[in-house]
């Protein structure tokens, strides 16, 4: 998996992770990048520059659509959290015995750190990370 930096046509910017470079330029092709914030197809990998702060309330996202992309993230996360079976910080041992065969194979989630993410997919294991948000309750 490979993460790139992302923007559309209207200047947001967001990440997406892809299987390789091939498969980013086909999604692209074929419009299935859409752009978190506004939804246009648009879409093209960031150009790494100097941000240029701009004052105003203008570009940034509307609220509605802020709260939309919270719930669905909310909802991928609780569906992994009664889905999958949380190993916690064992999380980078179980995935490489899951891959290597030496574990039962299952949906987990975890802990794991920006190295040992990368380190797991420099063995070809698929780990995604989580959209992080806060909890509801309370
Ligand atoms: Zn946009």
């Amino acid at each position: 998996m490979i993460r790139f930096a992302l923007a559309c046509s209207e200047g947001h910017e967001f990440e997406g992770w892809f299987h390789s470079n091939e498969a980013f330029d086909r999604q692209r092709a074929a419009g299935e990048l859409a752009c978190p914030v506004c939804g246009v197809t648009s879409v093209d990998k960031a150009i790494m520059a100097p941000a240029v702060a701009r004052s105003g309330a203008a570009d940034r996202p509307p609220p509605e659509l802020v709260a939309r992309f919270l719930a669905m993230a909310r909802a991928l996360r609780a569906h992994v959290e009664q889905n999958f079976e949380n190993v916690g910080a064992r999380f980078p041992e179980e995935a490489r015995r899951i891959h290597l065969g030496e574990a039962e194979p299952r949906d987990i989630y975890g802990e794991a750190t920006a190295e040992e993410v990368r380190e797991l997919l420099d063995e070809g294991i698929e780990v995604r990370p989580l959209p992080w948000v806060p909890k509801l309750d309370g």
